[in-house]
């Protein structure tokens, strides 16, 4: 039986990106909320994400509008 609200690792891995594409359910949202919240390792995971979609969206600006909109560097952080 799956206990609600409770997700691996791997499984929070999966819904961190999952949602990074689409819409992921509210329950798996909650789930996955809790999950990186309790978690020691999923944040530092969640956080890598955090800056490739950062880097993502720098380098689409770059290549879609000759480096209009363009953000300095330094505005990705890496901890
Ligand atoms: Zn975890």
């Amino acid at each position: 039986m799956k206990i609600p609200f409770r997700v691996t690792c791997k499984q929070a891995t999966e819904l961190l990106i999952a949602q990074e594409d689409r819409k992921i359910d509210m329950s798996d949202r909650v789930a996955l909320r809790l999950h990186v919240y309790a978690c020691k390792t999923c944040p530092n995971f969640e956080q890598q994400l955090v800056i490739m979609r950062k880097s993502m969206k720098l380098w689409r600006n770059y290549a879609s509008g000759g480096g209009e909109g363009f953000e300095p560097v330094e505005a990705v952080k890496i901890p």
